[in-house]
């Protein structure tokens, strides 16, 4: 008895030092997976010669990779970076993203950036229905009541630098999860650090010094042309304000809250 436990510990103290040891199942599967997307991609289409689209394949000799277009930031609303990492090498889970960031700052690095995550879930994002398809997901550990650390926003914004360079992704475009599903979502938390990252190039921000709010503006016109799903203007005023007021999260729009709205919609 006290021999097995003794060997229990010591297999569990060995499976923690080696992180390749411990993902080697789901690695594998990894490798499975994107192998058969690679023949996939080497196939000549099939669909040219059916009755519905007879013609000839003439295989182009001019192509490349689809690059993602937005970045969606995500908290993980679990208390630790390990439980994230299992819960995004179940099969059974169906969710994942591209990157995993911890609280020291570690980068997990979870998928090819040229492949689809299952990050965003039914969300919209101006007429962008299919937000995984077009974009890179990262999730930051963080309980979702918790303040962001330095290391791992110092880590976040190193991320973003390689990504916008790499995909030429705009400024606009880096968002978060509950932008893109207002009625479903609420990450990442109102600590998120928005304004230092529009100080980065990552995101708009905005500047009401000098804003005159015309009397017959419409906030929610304005949401709607900055991206929100308007079809629930609750929820869409929440999700804005949890974006660029965070102190006050109520869905209820003030003077102030329409002002940032009108200042920022000319920005998209
Ligand atoms: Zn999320």
């Amino acid at each position: 008895m006290k021999y097995s436990l003794f060997s229990l510990i010591l297999i569990v103290m060995l499976g923690n030092s080696c992180s390749t040891g411990k993902y080697a199942a789901s690695n594998k599967i990894y490798k499975q997976q994107a192998k058969a997307f690679a023949s996939e991609l080497k196939k000549q289409p099939a669909g040219v010669d059916s009755a519905m689209m007879a013609g000839q394949w003439v295989g182009t000799t001019n192509f490349g990779m689809r690059k993602p277009n937005f970045v969606i930031i995500h908290h993980t609303a679990q208390t630790a970076c390990d439980t994230t990492l299992r819960t995004f090498t179940l099969p059974r889970t169906q969710v994942s993203a591209h990157y995993v960031i911890c609280k020291d700052g570690t980068i997990n690095h979870m998928l090819n950036d040229y492949l689809r995550a299952w990050h965003a879930g039914n969300s919209k994002w101006g007429n962008v229905t299919d937000v995984n398809s077009v974009s890179i997901g990262i999730e930051l550990d963080n309980n979702g009541f918790e303040p962001f650390s330095e290391a791992q926003i110092k880590s976040l914004l190193d991320v973003l630098k390689k990504l916008k360079k790499d995909n030429n992704i705009p400024t606009a475009n880096f968002i978060g999860h509950a932008d893109i599903a207002p009625k479903r979502k609420v990450d990442p938390n109102k600590y998120f650090p928005w304004q230092q990252l529009a100080a980065n190039g990552f995101g708009n921000w905005y500047d009401t010094a000098n804003v005159k709010l015309p009397e017959n503006f419409n906030a929610m016109q304005g949401l709607r042309i900055i991206g929100y799903d308007t079809k629930d203007s609750v929820a869409a005023t929440r999700a804005f304000k949890l974006h660029f007021v965070q102190q006050d999260v109520e869905a209820k729009l003030t003077d102030a809250d329409r002002k940032i709205i009108y200042d920022l919609y000319r920005k998209y």
